[in-house]
């Protein structure tokens, strides 16, 4: 028997609820077999801990996760502490500490959901966009002078280095090829950028060069986000800087039905640290603390750990019930219209794995 140690990291917010219902579901996958299990360690960093220590997490805190297999995430973000204390002593001290380079975010419209585009029908929108996670607009450097004064500087440095961008393209483009279609599609700004996005675009040429059976393309992101809203089937594995993505991807998910169902993958590719998997929204300050939470992109990230650690008959089964689950209007949250709880759709998904569903069904 395999065990996999898993770190979780609730965070703030709905990851508190999210979190928990994410661990639950995968004990309960754990349950039905008996070839691997879990062993979850909890981590209460985040707003609270901020407010006892003054930190986010340990200064050491790294080497408490470095052991993991993979680490469950839910949000970082509190209503009375900086954004960007809150993201970059939490969130993106891990993600930049474990070289977690790849950010994955497929997106599809799971079947159930009305998304919000009427000429798109659901096999139009099957999306993976891959975010560069390492570098770029939040690669940290930067400073403010003379605050508060008339002459007051301040600057966001954006740097790509060609380390970087060689290994998102070939990332990307490997990423590309292990799909039906073998499609990517470059997102770049190079027209106003013309220097690191001038050299984003050569690379990707450079690449492109190890991966002749796939085709690409490239498109500007202002254009792209038209092309996902009128043209979305002709775009399949999508790679972008990390603040394009960031925005893309959240177009993604509203355009696939919700911000509450999308998942994502932190991902170091060369595996010599634990990856992180998290749902992409964050704390959801006007829900927080209700059972209003879609738990369902904590689940699908979920199904993306499982296939990560290389269990995919249970990743393939959890994302299996999933899309029972969204199928049913009954066990939509409110995010997608319905009135169902993050509890009740969590004990859904449990009882569908566990065969309780159908047992009581056929007792019936
Ligand atoms: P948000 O994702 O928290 O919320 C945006 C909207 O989507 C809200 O109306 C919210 O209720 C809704 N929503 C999000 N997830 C939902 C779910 N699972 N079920 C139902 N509805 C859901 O984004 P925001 O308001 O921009 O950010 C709030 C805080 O979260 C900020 O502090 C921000 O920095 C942080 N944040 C953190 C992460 C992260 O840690 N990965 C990501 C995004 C935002
Ligand atoms: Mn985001």
């Amino acid at each position: 028997m395999k065990t996999y140690k898993i770190a979780c990291i609730p965070g703030d917010g709905i990851g508190k609820e999210v979190v928990p219902a994410g661990q639950q579901v995968l004990e309960a996958l754990a349950a039905t077999q008996n070839s691997f299990e879990f062993k979850f360690t909890s981590f209460d960093w985040g707003g609270d801990y901020y407010r006892k220590h003054g930190v986010m997490m340990p200064e050491k805190g790294l080497d408490d996760l470095r052991d993991k297999d993979a680490i469950l995430f839910g949000s970082a973000g509190d209503p009375h502490i900086p954004d960007h204390i809150t993201l970059w002593g939490l969130r993106l001290k891990i993600c930049q500490g474990f070289d977690q380079y790849a950010n994955v975010r497929p997106t599809r419209i799971l079947p159930g959901i009305d998304a919000p585009l009427k000429r798109c029908k659901p096999e139009d929108l099957n999306w993976v966009i891959v975010r560069e996670n390492s570098e770029g607009e939040y690669s940290g450097v930067g400073g403010r002078v003379h605050q508060g004064q008339p002459i007051e500087v301040a600057t966001d440095l954006s740097i790509l280095t060609r380390a970087g961008v060689e290994r998102i393209m070939r990332f990307a483009f490997r990423l590309a090829q292990s799909r039906p279609r073998k499609l990517l599609t470059v997102v770049t700004k190079s027209n106003a950028q013309r220097h690191a996005m001038v050299m984003w675009d050569e690379i990707a040429l450079q690449i492109s060069k190890e991966f002749p059976d796939v085709t690409w393309d490239k498109e500007l992101v202002d254009a792209c986000t038209a092309r996902m809203v009128n043209r979305p089937a002709s775009l399949d594995t999508v790679v972008a800087t990390n603040l394009h993505a960031d925005v893309l991807s959240d177009l993604a998910a509203a355009l696939a039905g919700s911000l509450g169902i999308a998942p994502t993958a932190n991902i170091d590719p060369e595996r010599r640290y634990p990856s992180m998997f998290e749902p992409i929204h964050g704390s959801a300050f006007d829900i927080m603390g209700k059972d209003l939470a879609n738990p369902v992109g904590t689940f699908w990230s979920c199904v993306m750990m499982l296939e990560h650690l290389g269990e995919n008959a249970a990743s393939q089964r959890l994302m299996q019930v999933i899309e029972q689950i969204t199928a049913d209007p009954s066990l939509h949250t409110g995010d997608l219209g319905g009135s169902a709880t993050t509890a009740q759709v969590t004990q859904a998904v449990c009882e569908r794995i566990s065969g309780t569903q159908e047992t009581v069904r056929r007792a019936a």
